[in-house]
């Protein structure tokens, strides 16, 4: 397809983005072009908005921005067999080599040779998009645009709560950002049996109750570590979520997590973090698990399987903004604030 269209687009390498008019994606062989109808603001893309270290390591303007996105496919290469112009269609932002060992042996998510939409290559702030085939997941048409759009990060939500058991479990969740928030009604509508959630901004702590959280505590104020202990008979939370990234929540969690626990952790902490190995991990018997991406596909199949369940109900709270593409920069400040659940934008 020819012409122009306007996008989002970190032009130089320092901090802001800008709205352009550039040329439509033109497709390969082996690939999609989609005009998007809704796209959801990450964290992610708050890095790269703000330029901080790591965007600046990761980055190569000019790159037009975001990455979680529904949209409809408007044309496809003449080797696309398995998505038809018109299916409405959201993708996995993680494309992969398929040759590797890991993606060779089911473990794509951790792929040597990955790619991200949106940060290696252009993204979805914009009115068409090119995805890879392989990377493209079809829609239920009667699901919302805002939910379908906000796919990728529940995925890494779903991805995270279900790396273990948490049916009857007593669970933590450490930063209710937009994919810790997404975890409470994901654990609630799957039997845990109760969510701490621990978040220090005021509305996402309002928000996390909102969404069915058991006991919303502030880091800020509280004694994180006495009250999980009080309100779990001493024993400690059994499972603890981190999608905080900050070193102290992570060794509080390692203070309150119960023997023989898991800690999965999906934040991404500045630098190194120093734990107590010996008397939090060793002795405690604990499983310390990362989490990267979402596992391909299974990850999508759990997701489609639970909007369907009702989830996409229970999640509709967190959709708190929606903005033209053109506003994108209040969508950038309430998220640097962190006064709002997920932004939306409408190209
Ligand atoms: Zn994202
Ligand atoms: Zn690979």
């Amino acid at each position: 397809m020819d012409g122009l269209m306007t996008a989002v687009v970190k032009q130089y390498p320092k901090e802001g983005a800008d709205i352009v008019k550039k040329e439509i994606p033109k497709i390969g062989p082996d690939e999609v072009l989609i005009k998007v109808k809704a796209t959801s603001i990450c964290g992610t893309d708050v890095h790269i908005y703000v330029w901080n270290e790591w965007a600046k390591s990761r980055i190569k303007p000019p790159k037009t921005m975001g990455h979680e996105f529904v949209g409809e496919v408007v044309e496809i290469g003449e080797n696309v067999t398995s998505v038809k112009v018109g299916d409405l269609v959201s993708a996995e932002t993680h494309i992969v080599c398929g040759k590797c060992r890991a993606c060779r042996t089911g473990n794509a998510h951790i792929c040597e040779n990955t790619l991200i939409l949106g940060v290696d290559t252009d993204g979805a702030f914009a009115e068409y998009i090119k995805v890879p085939e392989s990377n493209v997941w079809i829609n239920d048409k009667n699901m919302p645009l805002e939910i379908l759009s906000i796919q990728e990060p529940l995925g890494n939500a779903v991805h995270t709560v279900f790396s273990g058991d948490i049916v009857g479990k007593s669970v933590a969740v450490i930063g209710c950002g937009p994919i810790g928030m997404m975890a409470i009604p994901l654990l609630k509508r799957t039997g845990a049996a109760a969510i701490f959630a621990i978040e220090p901004a005021d509305y996402r702590r309002e928000l996390a109750h909102k969404l069915g959280a058991t006991r919303v505590i502030n880091p800020l104020r509280e004694d994180v570590v006495s009250i999980i202990k009080s309100e779990t008979e001493g024993y400690g939370a059994d499972v603890v979520l981190d999608f905080s990234g900050n070193p102290t929540a992570i060794r509080q969690g390692l203070e309150y997590i119960a023997k023989g626990g898991r800690m999965s952790i999906l934040g991404l902490p500045d630098n190194e973090v120093s734990i107590d190995i010996t008397n939090n991990v060793v002795f405690k018997g604990i499983t310390i698990q990362g989490i990267t991406g979402r596992r391909m596909y299974d990850t999508w199949y759990t997701v489609k399987g639970l909007l369907k369940s009702g989830l996409a109900e229970d999640l509709k709270p967190i959709i708190t903004h929606t903005f033209p593409l053109t506003e994108y920069q209040k969508g950038m400040e309430l998220m640097i604030k962190g006064q709002c659940g997920k932004v939306v934008l409408y190209p």
